[in-house]
């Protein structure tokens, strides 16, 4: 607005009104019969004395011919002089005051001074006793007359001006008035006053004859009809009067009415197509308004409005764009986590929504392959997958590895195992330029009630980095009422404060050789003695550390424990085989793989004598992925074992399908060997597969003599159990083994 009153001010945007005002006159113009005359004069003579003298007789000759035909009004629009012919001077000077109650003499004093304004004026000899009218005519810079007023102020005297008095009241209806050159001049009754000199036979005919202009002191141009004496401008602003046309709307008007109107758009909480529907209206109303001020002669200023809706649709768009731009993420083109604020309220508590964030694995190097429009194919067809079956939400993505969205929890019995198969659906590989591309996925989600949907969105993104995609793809953060069971919060920050501080031990328990009764090796469990708890079973813990995502890092304090020891007791000269336990869920990318080369480079430790027991086998998801890191660790030479086998589901499918060289049966079926066949059947079942498919076997959870005993009948390799060995601290292993060489009573079994 105050640009546009800057504008306004400084009649800037004039030139845009004069050309909507020529555009309008030529749209309605038309040839409407007047009845006020012009007479043409054309003075002629070497001299101005001559030419005053040709001139005068003219004027005389015209007003004595509309004198004759009785006209009411007969404007002398020139400035008469004295010529070389006094008795033309006379005769006319006669003719005048006789005719004083019709004839008009004029000037144009507006902003002339002194001698340029006397020079306006007829001569005293032909001006004293007579009416004089005002003829002044604004221009504007193309010499074009836009308006005119009504009055000249002269001394503090109003004088009229020449169109009022053409007018059929001879009185204007206002002050000003906007000529409308819609009307043709080819309409006005237009003499030569040559003709009327002629013959004194001549009677100019006039359609209702009653008032005459005679000359004019300029050409003007006039809107579409070019060059023209100025009289008929002053015809035209009569006419326009007597029509009831002319009036003229300033700026301000309509500059008032088009703000107010764009304000109340502004303010209103109108819907957005309901704000756009105002905006065509204003719009097409200015449009509309052009037609009609031009169809009824309204001389109406439209260009301060026009710039002003023209600056504010530039400001609004401009606003727009710049939105856009903020809101789209500009590889992808999808909304940002911007937008995802702006969308879902970033500082509202959205009880109902959960909060859900795909984390994209390896993005960059997938990048690092594609076209830029491949990339945005590849993100959208991420974002088509995973907006599968959530009704229609927004999927927004951070440009970097992160996708977020926002479910309506009523809508899912199960939200976890709704994202869980959500996940399967979009990380099946990417077709992109002919090439498949892999998807790796975790979702992180927090649903709890209670928090802003920003504190949620963060935190969902840390549960989509803590989510191994390995082994618990989907992780979610519920409210803590519900979750407090399993998020055991106390257990938690111990947790914590145990992993940093390396208060991880591990215990070994020895295994033996059945044949020798030697011990060939020792199992590596993790131990976690906690001031406040006491000894926390491993069981309580590892679910623990899986749940906040620190499996990986409980593993390499074991590992790195484990190869302590081994290098420990190898320094004694003894070289036994030591297992440790790996969850089969850490197996499902090649991470685990990375961890246990970084372990075991630079150390004095031969792989060979490392077997790792895969617990938990039940959970792999995808076998040929855990075999492929599977076999890289055992090109480092170590072994594998699995563990608790016969239970659950460590079955002879995981033994077909990855490549182990050790069965250790679980001690379901040891613990009840003496007294079940059926366990018994089990077990010599297994140490025979074993046997046959070239792996060792190993018996665990031995109590007792009699069943070490039963598992020797049955041709089982190697035991371990309480009978012949608590898991015991590493040195108390090397003491142990120290002793059962020196000892007297050799290789025996150590209950
Ligand atoms: P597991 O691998 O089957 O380990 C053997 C478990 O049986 C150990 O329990 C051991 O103390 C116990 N045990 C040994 N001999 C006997 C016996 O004669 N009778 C009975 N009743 N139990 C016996 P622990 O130490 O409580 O470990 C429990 C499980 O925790 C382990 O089962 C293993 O699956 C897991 N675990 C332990 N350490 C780790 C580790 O560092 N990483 C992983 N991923 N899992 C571990
Ligand atoms: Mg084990
Ligand atoms: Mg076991």
């Amino acid at each position: 607005m105050v640009v546009v009153l800057l504008l306004a001010s400084m009649r800037f945007l004039a030139p845009v009104d004069f050309t909507i005002w020529a555009f309008q006159a030529k749209l309605f113009e038309r040839v409407s019969p007047v009845d006020i005359a012009y007479v043409d004069l054309s003075p002629q003579g070497d001299t101005a004395a001559e030419s005053a003298a040709s001139l005068n007789r003219q004027v005389l000759a015209s007003i004595r011919a509309f004198r004759r035909a009785d006209a009411e009004v007969i404007a002398i629009n020139v400035a008469l002089r004295k010529s070389n012919s006094p008795s033309v001077d006379r005769d006319l000077r006669n003719e005048l005051i006789s005719n004083r109650n019709r004839v008009l003499l004029t000037r144009d004093d507006h902003g002339l001074q002194g001698d340029l304004a006397g020079r306006t004026r007829s001569d005293p000899y032909f001006e004293a006793g007579m009416q004089v009218v005002d003829n002044h005519l604004p221009k504007d810079f193309l010499d074009h007359v836009w308006s005119v007023e009504a009055f000249a102020e002269e001394d503090g005297k109003r004088i009229p001006s020449l169109w009022t008095r053409l007018t059929r009241t001879g009185r204007p209806a206002s002050a000003e008035i906007g000529p409308d050159y819609s009307i043709l001049i080819e309409g006005i009754p237009r003499f030569d006053s040559a003709q009327l000199m002629a013959q004194g036979a001549v009677e100019p005919r006039v359609p209702g004859g009653s008032k005459v202009v005679i000359g004019s002191p300029e050409e003007l141009r006039i809107s579409n009809q070019g060059q023209q004496p100025s009289g008929f401008i002053h015809i035209i602003a009569a006419a326009t009067n007597d029509q009831g046309h002319g009036t003229l709307v300033y700026w301000n008007v309509l500059l008032i009415g088009v703000f107010a109107a764009l304000l109340a758009c502004a303010v209103s909480r109108l819907s957005k197509s309901k704000r756009k529907q105002a905006y065509g209206s204003l719009v097409t109303a200015i449009v509309i308004g052009i037609f009609l001020a031009g169809a009824f002669g309204v001389r109406t200023e439209f260009s301060d409005s026009i710039a002003l809706l023209a600056i504010y649709g530039g400001f609004r768009a401009l606003a727009r764009y710049k939105r856009r731009h903020l809101l789209l993420e500009p590889r992808s083109r999808l909304p940002n986590f911007v937008a995802l604020h702006r969308d879902l309220g970033g500082d509202e508590i959205a009880p109902n929504l959960a909060i859900v964030v795909a984390k994209v694995a390896r993005l960059d190097s997938v990048f690092t392959t594609l076209t830029p429009g491949e990339q945005e194919r590849y993100l959208r067809q991420i974002a088509d997958r995973l907006a599968i079956g959530q009704g229609g939400s927004t999927i927004y993505y951070d440009g970097g590895k992160y996708f977020a969205f926002a479910l309506k929890t009523a809508q899912f019995e199960d939200l976890e195992a709704h994202l869980r198969g959500l996940r399967a659906i979009a990380t099946q590989s990417v077709e992109v330029g002919a090439r498949l591309f892999d998807v790796s996925m975790t979702i992180g989600v927090d649903q709890d009630a209670y928090r802003t949907v920003s504190n949620r969105l963060s935190s969902a993104i840390a549960a989509a980095d803590r989510a191994r995609e390995a082994y618990r793809p989907v992780f979610m953060i519920t409210d803590f009422q519900s979750d407090r069971e399993d998020w055991d919060y106390s257990l938690q920050t111990r947790l914590e404060h145990a992993l940093s501080h390396d208060r991880i031990d591990i215990a070994l328990q020895p295994q033996f050789d059945l044949v020798s009764g030697d011990i060939v090796g020792a199992e590596a469990l993790a131990r976690w003695f906690d001031e406040e708890q006491g000894q926390i079973p491993p069981e309580r813990f590892i679910g623990q550390c899986e749940r906040v995502g620190r499996l990986d890092e409980l593993t390499e304090r074991v590992l790195s424990k484990t190869l302590d020891s081994i290098e420990a007791m190898s320094a004694n000269g003894w070289a036994p085989t030591v297992s440790l336990n790996i969850s089969a869920i850490q197996f499902a990318d090649e991470g685990i793989a990375d961890l246990i080369e970084r372990q075991i480079v630079g150390r004095a430790v031969d792989p060979k004598g490392v077997t790792i027991e895969l617990t938990e086998t039940a959970r792999i998801e995808n076998f040929a992925l855990a075999r492929r890191t599977i076999e890289r660790i055992k090109q480092l030479g170590m072994r594998f074992s699995i563990d608790d086998f016969g239970i659950q589901t460590a079955n002879l499918e995981t033994i077909y399908e990855l490549p182990f060289d050790e069965i250790k049966i679980d001690r379901l079926f040891i613990g009840n060997l003496r007294q079940s066949t059926k366990a018994r059947a089990i077990t010599s079942s297994l140490i025979g597969l074993a046997r046959d498919s070239g792996m060792v076997s190993v018996a665990e959870g031995i109590e007792d003599n009699a069943t070490l005993e039963v598992l020797k009948g049955l041709g089982c390799e190697r035991a371990q159990g309480y009978f012949l060995s608590r898991p015991i601290p590493p040195k108390d292993l090397s003491k142990l083994l120290e002793s059962r060489t020196k000892g007297s009573d050799g290789r025996r079994y150590h209950g």
